[in-house]
């Protein structure tokens, strides 16, 4: 068993993505399992490999391109190519014109599509599962379907930032819950994932400024 496959089958063992440390365990015990050699430099030789076969390291061999590095979202953080969700559909909400309808006044809210390596990368790192309360939508790719929210929202009046810590991986239900300032975000009951930490400063924009003004009034 060649080291590249065996650091390919750890991560898919691992759900597609996982930090270097379950890695190397991981690795470990494929080799062990199939008696493959393990030297002293067990953790060297997986961060060769790891670069050896990404088109993201500047050490690319250019043979194979089978995993992705998510440097720049988190550290020490690799995934797996075909892990990563390829849907076009990934939405983040503009902003209505009107924030203040009146009950009866119609809106209408204009999906984009904001669908960028890094919103799949980081919705790879959650297996493309709602941050909120763990759903996906099953997908015939079997990679599912979920959405990048920006919690401080990009654009007038907010002026988000389009990074990592201001972005929470969620199914369209809780998307559009946010956008319209139905829910309130709490930081320990969102799932983490090693890799991609979300801003305080975003969740408390969210909680002070968008939930304190929601879009539908409740009336009851
Ligand atoms: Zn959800």
């Amino acid at each position: 068993m060649y080291w590249w496959q065996s650091v390919e089958a750890a991560l898919e063992n691992l759900g597609g993505t996982a930090s270097l440390r379950e890695i190397y365990d991981e690795v470990q015990r494929i080799r062990e399992v199939e008696n493959a050699s393990i030297t002293m430099s067990l953790e060297a030789n997986v961060r060769k490999e790891l670069e050896y076969n990404s088109s993201d390291s500047a050490n690319w061999r250019k043979s194979r391109d089978i995993f992705f590095s998510v440097n720049g979202i988190g550290q020490g953080v690799w995934g797996l190519r075909s892990a990563v969700p390829e849907n076009t559909f990934a939405c983040d909400i503009e902003e209505p014109e009107n924030l203040k309808p009146s009950k009866r006044q119609e809106i209408t809210v204009t999906r984009i599509i904001r669908d960028t390596a890094m919103t799949r990368k980081i919705k790879a790192l959650h297996k493309s599962k709602c941050q909120i309360c763990g759903e996906t939508i099953p997908t015939s790719d079997d990679r599912g379907y979920v959405e990048a929210h920006h919690i401080r929202p990009l654009g007038k009046p907010h002026q988000g930032p389009d990074i990592p810590s201001n972005i929470i991986v969620v199914c369209p239900n809780h998307h559009a819950m946010l956008d319209l300032g139905m829910i309130g975000l709490n930081l320990d009951l969102i799932t983490k994932a090693i890799g991609h930490d979300i801003s305080d400063a975003s969740i408390a924009y969210h909680n002070t400024v968008v939930a304190k003004t929601p879009v539908y009034k409740d009336d009851h």
